[in-house]
């Protein structure tokens, strides 16, 4: 049986998948440069088609499910090896994060058809991944894993002002459909967004738990006065308190470093935010990671702590609103194993690490053995149109799901 040189990047490979790369590259671009493909938009659609119509020029058989999530199938087996990533984007996004998981795939499925293999594989394109378009990620994934119901999308509104139950009732797709099944394994290739890979000089991530994200609004509000006639000992100044805050969860994120944890103010939103005007009340936007719970715990209980210490001393009122909380996703560790051993085998520098981001694996590692493998990308650049990977790491990445369902497939 024909396998594939080890740890080599022939010339037909890396053509082959420039030219899927190519095929999307046009979609949803935008002026600035980057794509703006969002998930249940037009643009997402337009990469769905695509995605069939290459399938199809292979001669392989598409199929669409309830919810819009897209499939290219070597077989017509009741248990298969599912291959997955996304093709939407954020605004002004790059083209690497998900297609890259989605060429991988497809080269998969033709080095597999090509060396006459009885591998039973689907390449699966989950729908609107990102969060961009109406603040939840994962929701193809999600609604076909059970992972997410109606409930948790149905009044979800898109960036155009639609909500997800319409836009469903307009193409057709259904909020409740039936879990998807047959499944053997789930395998995802994704570029890293991070730059650990980079930093060490690996070639491949081989991720053990993707992080549970916390996200909460935490409110100061204090007395929007005038800056000239108010004198500093009889003020609340919000913002002060907040800035207090803010480098107080940056000194916690450090503390919980040690498990792997991150905590992140990313947004500020200060009102009257007026050049003359003591800021009245300050909303800040937490994100916290981690994959140990216990940590994330103890963030979010010191983060608490702390805006009620910092509001206490300043006169401030503090309260706080939970936006979100998701589990630590722990992935297979047996696959992991064979991963690593065919990695090594093949020569691949590879590493062991954590996934900070979310994906759709975290949908599957509910209902079936799932893999999450990275490539590295350029200085860690991601949900910008300055993503870079090279069309070389997704066949390295390609070729290890590859030797894996080889393997495994014995
Ligand atoms: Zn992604």
């Amino acid at each position: 049986m024909a396998k594939l040189p080890k740890d080599s990047h022939r010339v037909e490979d890396v053509a082959y998948a420039e030219y899927l790369f190519e095929k999307f590259y046009v979609i949803g671009s935008i002026s600035t440069g980057g794509v703006t493909r969002l998930g249940y938009s037009d643009a997402e659609t337009e990469m769905h088609k695509m995605f069939k119509s290459i399938g199809e020029k292979e001669g392989f058989r598409y199929e669409e499910d309830e919810v819009g999530n897209s499939f290219i199938c070597n077989s017509d087996s009741d248990s298969y090896y599912l291959i997955g990533s996304h093709l939407d984007s954020v605004v002004d996004g790059g083209r690497y994060d998900g297609v890259a998981g989605i060429i991988a795939g497809l080269i998969v499925l033709k080095w597999v058809k090509d060396n006459k293999l009885d591998i039973p594989i689907k390449v699966g394109a989950f729908r609107c991944e990102e969060s961009s378009n109406f603040g939840k990620c994962t929701v193809g994934s999600g609604l076909v894993t059970n992972a997410l119901n109606k409930h948790d999308v149905a009044e979800t509104v898109s960036k155009d002002g639609r909500t997800m139950e319409e836009i469903f009732k307009e193409n057709g797709y259904s909020l409740y459909p039936e879990r998807i099944s047959g499944v053997k394994q789930y395998l995802e290739l994704h570029i890293e967004q991070g730059k650990i890979l980079e930093e060490y000089g690996e070639r491949l991530g081989i991720a053990t738990t993707i992080a549970g994200p916390k996200r909460f609004l935490l409110h100061l509000i204090g007395e929007a006065e005038h800056s000239g006639a108010t004198p500093m000992d009889m003020r609340h100044d919000a913002l002060c308190g907040a800035a207090e805050l803010i480098s107080e969860i940056e000194s916690i994120g450090r503390d919980e470093a040690i498990w792997k944890s991150v905590a992140t103010v990313g947004t500020v939103e200060l009102k009257p935010n007026a050049l003359n005007v003591i800021p009245g009340s300050v909303t800040l936007g937490v994100d916290i990671r981690g994959i140990n719970q216990d940590s994330l715990n103890r963030m979010e209980n010191r983060i608490k702590d702390s805006g009620k210490k910092i509001a206490k001393k300043r006169g401030l009122k503090f309260y706080r609103d939970k936006i979100s909380e998701m589990s630590p996703v722990v992935l297979s560790r047996n696959m992991q194993e064979t991963l690593s051993h065919i990695a090594k085998d093949m020569k691949i520098s590879h590493r062991i690490m954590i996934s900070g981001a979310g994906h759709d694996a975290m949908s599957f590692a509910e209902i079936c053995d799932t893999a999450l493998i990275f490539i590295p990308c350029d200085k860690g650049i991601s949900h910008n149109k300055n993503e870079f990977a090279t069309i070389e790491s997704i066949c390295d990445g390609a070729i290890l799901i590859y030797e894996y369902l080889h393997e495994v497939s014995k």
